[in-house]
């Protein structure tokens, strides 16, 4: 159970094939692009200003939690834009030269993709500051002596950077950004529509009451109610007749290990360490990530914001606590009021990491 669970949660797009089968999922344009208001609104604006100016679009950095669409609302800039896009990662780029070699490819107002634009090597970040700015790398060719520098000019493109922590990037690479977004967690009428549309393109049959017990327990992440919805689809398709109604719906999360609220083994078990081994906390995060056996990037960028944004977890400055309604979710009583105290708490700021 545990891993199927996982795999519901687990937020990591790099995973190549189920990017080809999301690929039928993905929205293509801008109206058919579910929630993020913020984001959207803004982005129609500066894409028809760009295109009236037939000018590249300015440099964008999308950042939040994995699974809300960032990627997605990349590929949907460059349709909107009619351009080319090229999509790569911070950890796929070894060298400075992998990513000259992108950028030298590039053809006027294209969009390239950097996802995970926190993990790039400090070589190829450097590369990024002239080209983002000045349109032109320097590339140093040779060794020692005979070593020599030559400038190479680029054409006018756009840099897409997506990332799950905003502060672990660099000053000069941030503030080279002109459009910063923040992604926000989708409230479960945005997921019921996704849900709704995702279910129209599979060919399957599904009742109000399902895409809202689903959506409920998505985690507000679009990905994660994608792949509830296909967990359900296969256990409707063995033991059901045909349509996804709500027998089958709970019967589906119930063997997944997926509770009323969107929570999953894992997430139980960081608060019930928390709460049973060290009294509701604080806890650091490392001791926490050492007795669970999993990640403390993992344990930070795709369990906790849930946790957090459902009210569970507090992040403080001397470590992570269990709230009250943690408490009480798990069926244990919360200590008496004056024993629970966010001393110091900043949720904005956790071990080093900021959210800004
Ligand atoms: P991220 O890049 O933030 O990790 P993705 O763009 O890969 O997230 O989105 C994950 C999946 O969720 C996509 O395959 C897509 O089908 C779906 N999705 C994300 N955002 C939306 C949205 N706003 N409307 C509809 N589907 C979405």
């Amino acid at each position: 159970m545990g891993d199927d669970a996982a795999r519901i949660v687990s937020v990591k797009n790099t995973d190549a094939e189920e990017t080809l089968r999301d690929a039928t999922l993905r929205p293509k344009r801008l109206e058919e692009y579910i929630g993020q208001k913020n984001v959207t609104d803004n982005l129609r604006v500066f894409i028809e200003a760009a295109q009236r100016r037939c000018d590249a679009l300015d440099h964008v950095l999308f950042y939040g939690p994995p699974g809300l669409g960032k990627t997605t609302l990349a590929g949907i800039i460059a349709n909107e834009l009619g351009v080319d896009l090229r999509i790569t990662a911070g950890p796929a780029i070894e060298r400075a030269g992998d990513l000259a070699a992108l950028l030298t490819n590039l053809n006027d107002n294209d969009v390239l993709f950097i996802d995970e634009i926190h993990r790039l090597n400090r070589s190829a970040e450097e590369i990024l500051y002239s080209a983002m700015e000045d349109y032109e790398i320097d590339m140093i060719i040779g060794k020692g002596p005979s070593a020599k520098s030559y400038r190479i000019p680029l054409a006018k493109f756009t840099l897409i950077g997506a990332t799950t922590r905003a502060g672990s990037l660099s000053a000069p690479l941030r503030d080279r950004f002109g459009i910063v977004s923040k992604f926000e967690m989708y409230t479960p009428g945005e997921l019921s529509e996704i849900i709704r549309r995702s279910a129209a393109l599979l060919n399957v049959e599904i009742d109000g009451a399902s895409l809202m017990e689903m959506a409920k327990r998505s985690r507000g992440t679009p990905r994660v109610a994608n792949r509830l919805l296909k967990r359900v689809r296969d256990f409707c398709q063995v033991k059901g007749e045909g349509h996804i109604d709500m027998e089958i719906t709970e019967a589906t999360l119930r063997s997944l290990g997926i509770d009323k609220l969107g929570l999953e083994g894992l997430d139980r078990d960081i608060l019930r360490l928390i709460i049973e081994r060290f009294g509701g906390g604080p806890v650091g995060i490392d001791t926490i990530s050492a007795a669970i056996g999993e990640e403390r990037v993992t344990i930070e960028d795709v369990y906790e914001p849930y946790l957090m944004q459902a009210g569970f977890l507090h992040r403080t400055q001397k470590g992570r606590m269990a709230s009250p309604e943690a408490y009480l979710h798990l069926g244990l009583t919360p200590p008496a009021g004056d024993q629970i105290s966010f001393i110091g708490e900043s949720p904005e700021i956790g071990d080093g990491e900021t959210w800004t």
